[in-house]
């Protein structure tokens, strides 16, 4: 008999690898998707798309849209302009206390989320965020370290075909991800003149 959890999901890709991760584990995966900090909305719905298909298609797991509280994400997460640590920090609380509201209204116990796969996330902020959270709702917080499995997720998602995003999903993110990438590409240049 498997346990019961409900698995917070930012999108489809970064689900591959916690859902059969957690299975192997004993656990029966639903999927809870409240990611209000994903702009624009064209861009929210091209993701949630993508994760009701694998989930429906491919993995055959339950996935439930709980409320996208976009005017909340304005007022309590976006007032941190580009301070990552403190934005990042009140964005995860924000999606995962509704996450936790979820799992209380449905009668899990255990929470996770999938953003513990993703490199590019505050891991140890996530998981005092989801601890926390999972603490005050009364829910035990399953938090896994998925990032050994990130490289596998590319492949995997790339092998089904599915839309990779290249920003983590506020506006904020798409100028640091831009940032970086430009970053990278002049530390390439950088040595690769200093090996000529
Ligand atoms: S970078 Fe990602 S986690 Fe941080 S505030 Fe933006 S959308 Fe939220």
């Amino acid at each position: 008999m498997r346990t019961s959890i409900l698995l917070h999901a930012c999108c489809g890709p970064c689900s591959i690898e916690p859902v059969k991760y957690l299975c192997k584990e004993g656990f029966e995966p639903t999927i809870c998707w409240t990611n209000p900090n994903i702009q624009p909305v064209a861009e929210h719905d091209k993701r949630l798309a993508v994760l009701q298909k694998w989930a429906r298609e491919v993995a055959h797991v339950e996935v439930i849209v709980a409320g996208d509280d976009r005017e909340a994400w304005e007022k309590f997460v976006a007032p941190n302009l580009m301070n990552r640590p403190q934005r990042c920090r009140a964005c995860y609380a924000l999606r995962l206390s509704e996450a936790c509201r979820v799992a209380k209204e449905r009668g899990f116990r255990y929470i996770s989320t999938t953003l513990a796969v993703s490199p590019y996330q505050l891991f140890d902020t996530c998981h005092e965020v989801l601890d926390a959270t999972a603490k005050k709702a009364g829910l035990i917080s399953v938090w896994r370290d998925f990032r050994p499995y990130y490289s596998d997720s590319v492949t995997d998602s790339r092998a089904l075909g599915m839309y990779r995003q290249n920003y983590c999903g506020c506006r904020f993110s798409v100028v640091e991800a831009c940032v970086s990438r430009h970053e990278l590409r002049d530390t390439r240049k950088t040595k690769k003149h200093v090996h000529v």
